[in-house]
């Protein structure tokens, strides 16, 4: 069925009795091609690309919990491409575009909003750093602009610029960065994959990988075995316990992130801005609530809850950068479990593994991802190479010594 301005306004007269279900519930099949474990953004957005871009169909999506329960759908939305190194830029560019372009692919109404991101200066040697970051997304074919302080304090008015812990000294936009509705991006990418033959399988944990003269097999589910000759991992904060069933040891720490929203408010902030000397980020959702969040709890966990320190230090943060931020009342927090990778960039990459594949390590930074993960991951799946912008995702770069590492922060995963 396709979505459209002209169906909401038949079934409208029509009493809605036409809606359909927005995917299938199927059982698990014996074999499948390719099953995909965790449907999450990246999973289900794999399946998608590979069922529309690479005619591949015989695969299933295999969820422990409910489609899009994970990161997907506890993530504060910031989509952008403002990254500097080779390893990393062209591949989030290539994201921006296909975020560009989403709602009409899926035929899903995703929310995609480029209402901006803007990076707060504080420092000259600050100021180096973002020109050169700016320089390297112009390359890539992204936007990028500086903003020196009188042009912040026009636009953004409400910043505490003139009693401010870390003064602001200007910033870097991406006007083309902003947010999307996160679980609408899994919905969308779900009816597309699941119109096109993908069997998407919930409460289905997998509990074994099956490998047999180093190749995989298939998988053990609490829903019984499956078989398949390619396995693609796509875990995200589950990743070290998933490989572990392959023999596997990740260069990937999982760590909580929490993120709070307020209550309603009349519109403010007209993008999303973020404050890297304090480790603040704040946008505004189209109801209105300020979505923020800061720093990682700072210890390793699978638990998808916080703790109270972390909401002490993201509020003062809030408090530092915009004081009016007191005046709101705080509705929600909740928490995801993050797969920090030692250098802080992602992998898509097969394993030693005959037939086993892994994505994964995205940080804080995979909802951005989420596009150009599926279409890559999809790419090598069907096609046995990796997506020339997804080259450098390697799982080996650690023992080739070609980190991509963009803070410079090196093995410590609560900087990068
Ligand atoms: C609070 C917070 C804020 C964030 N903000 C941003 C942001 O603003 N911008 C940004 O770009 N990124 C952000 N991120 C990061 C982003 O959400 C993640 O990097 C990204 O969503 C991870 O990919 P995913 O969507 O596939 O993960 P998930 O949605 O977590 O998908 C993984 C799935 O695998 C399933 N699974 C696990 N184990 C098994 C198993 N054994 N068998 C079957 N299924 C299994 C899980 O249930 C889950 O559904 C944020 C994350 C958090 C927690």
């Amino acid at each position: 069925m396709r979505y459209s301005g002209f169906r909401v306004l038949r079934e409208g007269l029509t009493g809605n009795k036409g809606w359909k279900a927005a995917w299938r519930e199927p059982d698990p099949k014996p074999e499948y091609d390719i099953i995909i474990i965790g449907a999450g953004g990246h999973g289900l957005a794999t399946a998608y690309y590979l069922s529309k871009e690479f005619g591949m169909r015989n695969i299933a999506v295999l969820e422990k919990g409910w489609l899009g329960g994970g990161n997907i759908g506890r993530n504060t939305t910031i989509i952008r491409s403002n990254y500097l190194l080779p390893g990393n830029e062209p591949f989030y560019e290539m994201s921006m575009k296909l975020w560009e372009n989403l709602e009409q692919d899926t035929n899903y109404n995703s929310m995609v909003s480029q209402r901006s991101i803007l990076n707060l200066i504080h420092t000259d040697g600050q100021r180096d750093a973002f020109v050169r970051r700016a320089n390297a997304m112009f390359l890539a074919g992204a936007d990028a602009e500086l903003a020196d302080e009188a042009q912040l304090r026009r636009e953004l008015p409400f910043l505490n610029f003139d009693n401010a812990r870390f003064p602001i000294k200007g910033g870097l936009y991406q006007r083309r960065g902003g947010t999307a509705r996160h679980d609408a991006v899994a919905w969308g990418y779900a009816r597309g994959a699941d119109s096109r033959g993908v069997d998407i399988i919930q409460n289905c944990e997998v509990t074994g990988i099956d490998i047999e003269n180093g190749r995989v097999r298939g998988v053990q589910t609490v829903r019984g075995p499956i078989r398949a000759n390619k396995v693609a991992m796509c875990v995200a904060g589950s990743s070290g316990r998933v490989a572990a069933m392959a023999g596997m040891r990740l260069p990937i720490e999982s760590h909580v992130l929490q993120a709070f929203v307020s209550e309603g408010l009349k519109p403010v902030l007209p993008g999303v801005i973020t404050f890297g000397a304090g480790h603040f980020y704040v946008s505004q959702s189209d109801k209105g609530g300020l979505v923020f969040g800061g720093d990682l709890d700072g210890y390793n966990s699978y638990a998808q809850r916080g703790n109270l320190p972390v909401v002490e230090d993201v509020v003062e943060g809030g408090m530092a950068l915009m004081p009016m931020i007191g005046r709101a009342r705080l509705l929600r927090s909740w928490g995801g479990v993050m797969d920090m990778s030692m250098d802080g960039s992602p992998f898509i990459d097969k394993t030693e593994t005959e037939g086993l594949y892994f994505n994964g390590g995205w940080c804080y930074g995979g909802f951005k991802a989420t596009p150009a993960s599926g279409f890559c991951y999809a790419h090598l799946l069907a096609k046995g190479e990796s997506h020339p912008v997804a080259r450098e995702m390697r799982l080996d770069r650690f023992k080739l010594g070609h980190l991509i590492d963009e803070k410079g922060m090196g093995n410590q995963p609560n900087l990068h």
